[in-house]
């Protein structure tokens, strides 16, 4: 059985930025931990851990 997984968190390899997919909002917002909101680096080029590499479908 094959399910179609869309990425629903993707993280930042430069600034350490963490966001999730909002389903409801249909855009990424920025997850927090610890009250904290992984913000990263406010002028970085984010390079998301899902660039290339990411397949949609996971067996
Ligand atoms: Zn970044």
């Amino acid at each position: 059985m094959t399910e179609i997984v869309p990425p629903n968190e993707r993280v930042c390899e430069r600034c350490g930025r963490k966001d999730r997919w909002d389903d409801t909002a249909q855009k990424w917002v920025v997850v927090e931990e610890d009250g904290e909101p992984q913000h990263g680096v406010p002028h970085c080029l984010h390079e998301w851990d899902i660039n290339g590499a990411y397949n949609p479908l996971k067996e």
